[in-house]
C-alpha cells in the first residue's frame, strides 16, 4: 500500500516537472526558424551542390545531419573538411543534440501501441506494435509477415475512429478481402475501415521512397491522421534491382536513406511503421541459422523491434523478438485464422 502511494505521489513530481519543462520546450525557440533552412543554407552549399546532392536523394536537411563524411564527399563532390561543417550544422539546425531524461519521458508519454489483437503477441510487444518506431517482421514466405500488416491496419483503425492507415503494397499483396474478414472478426464496419487505409503501390524502389516522402503531405497539408505506415516488402525492389556484389553498397546507402526516412516520419509524427522483411538462405553459413534478414546491418539497425517469424507445428507461427531497447526477448505461438490471430498455448 505505502509503496503504491509513495508511486502515486512520485509520478504527480514526474509530471509537475514534465509540465514544467515543457512549456519551456513549447515555446516558439530558434528551433521554428532554423526549421525552414533549407540544404542550399548550409556553408560551402552553392546552387551547383545542392542540385547535386539532390539528385543523390538528400532532400532535406535530415539527410544531411546523418550521413557520413564519406557519403556525402561521394554525393557532393565537396572536400572532407567541408562535408564535415555541413554534417555538423544539419545537426546544429536540427537540435540533434542533448536532452534531458524528463522531455524524453514525455516524448514517450504519447507512445500508443497497436494491439495485435492476440494476448500472448500483444504481451511479446510490451502492449502491441509502438508509434514513433519501425517494427520490423521477418521470415520466410508465408509466414505471416503481410498477415500481420493488415490486421494491425484493421486494429488501429478500430482504435481510433479518426485514424488513417497508409500502406505501401511492393509485391501486390494488398488484399481488401483480407481486411473485410479481419474487420468482421474485430466487429468493425469493414466499409469504413477500407475508406481509411490508403494503398499505394510501389513500382520500384524510387518509387518506393517518393511514396514514402509524400507521407508528410498527407499529414501536414491533407491533414490526415495517420497512426501506422506498412511497407510490404520494404526489401523486395532493392534485392531485385541491385544484384551481385558490385552493386551492394550502393544499395545499402539508398536503403539506409529510406529506412532513415521511415524513422523520421515515425519519430516527427508519433506513429508507427511496420515493415516486413525476406530472408535469404547463407549458404556459407554452416552452424547456427542458414537464413539471414536482406539488407543486413542497414535494416537491422534502424528497426527498433524486429521479429523473427517462422513457421511453427501444425499450421502455427512463431514470433521471436530479437531486438528491442526495453524489452525482453521471447517468443509466442499463434495461429493465423480467418477473422484474427489466436493464441496458441
Ligand atoms: P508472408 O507475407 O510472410 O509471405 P502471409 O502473411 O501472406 O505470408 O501469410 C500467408 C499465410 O496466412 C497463409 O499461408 C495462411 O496460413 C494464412 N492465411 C492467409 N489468409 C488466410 C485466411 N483467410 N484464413 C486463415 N489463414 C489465412
Ligand atoms: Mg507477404
Amino acid at each position: 500500500m505505502a509503496e503504491a502511494k509513495t508511486k502515486v505521489v512520485i509520478n504527480e513530481l514526474i509530471q509537475e516537472e514534465v509540465k514544467s519543462k515543457m512549456s519551456k520546450y513549447n515555446e516558439p525557440s530558434k528551433e521554428l526558424k532554423m526549421e525552414k533552412l533549407t540544404i542550399q543554407d548550409l556553408p560551402g552549399v552553392g546552387a551547383a551542390t545542392a542540385e547535386k546532392l539532390e539528385s543523390a536523394g538528400y532532400r532535406d536537411l535530415m539527410a544531411v545531419a546523418v550521413s557520413t563524411i564519406g557519403e556525402l564527399v561521394e554525393a557532393a563532390g565537396v572536400s572532407e573538411p567541408v562535408a564535415r561543417k555541413m554534417i555538423n550544422a544539419a545537426r546544429d539546425s536540427m537540435k540533434m543534440g542533448f536532452e534531458t531524461g524528463i522531455e524524453v519521458l514525455k516524448k514517450r508519454e504519447s507512445v500508443s501501441k497497436i494491439s495485435t489483437g492476440c494476448e500472448s503477441f500483444n504481451n511479446l510487444m510490451g502492449g502491441g506494435f509502438e508509434t514513433s518506431a519501425i517494427t520490423e517482421c521477418f521470415g520466410e514466405f508465408g509466414s505471416g509477415k503481410t498477415q500481420i500488416g493488415h490486421l494491425l491496419a484493421v486494429n488501429v483503425l478500430k482504435a481510433d475512429p479518426t485514424a488513417t492507415v497508409v500502406f505501401i503494397d511492393t509485391e501486390n499483396t494488398f488484399r481488401p478481402e483480407r481486411i473485410k474478414q479481419f474487420a468482421l472478426g474485430a466487429e468493425v464496419d469493414a466499409e469504413d475501415i477500407l475508406n481509411r487505409i490508403m494503398v499505394a503501390r510501389a513500382y520500384n524502389s524510387d518509387h518506393q521512397m517518393l511514396l514514402t516522402e509524400k507521407i508528410d503531405g498527407l499529414i501536414t497539408e491533407q491533414k490526415k491522421n495517420v497512426r501506422l505506415v506498412v511497407v510490404d516488402s520494404l526489401t523486395s525492389h532493392f534485392r531485385a534491382e541491385f544484384i551481385g556484389r558490385g552493386t551492394l553498397a550502393e544499395r545499402q546507402q539508398k536503403l539506409n536513406r529510406h529506412m532513415h526516412a521511415l524513422a523520421k516520419i515515425a519519430n516527427s509524427h508519433n506513429l508507427c511503421v511496420y515493415v516486413t522483411n525476406q530472408v535469404m538462405a547463407r549458404p556459407d553459413q554452416f552452424f547456427g541459422d542458414p537464413t539471414a534478414s536482406i539488407g543486413g546491418h542497414i535494416v537491422a539497425h534502424a528497426s527498433t523491434f524486429r521479429i523473427y517469424l517462422r513457421k511453427g507445428k501444425k499450421g502455427t507461427r512463431v514470433a521471436k523478438l530479437i531486438d528491442a531497447p526495453n524489452l525482453a526477448d521471447g517468443e509466442c505461438c499463434f495461429e493465423v485464422l480467418e477473422g484474427g490471430l489466436k493464441d496458441v498455448i
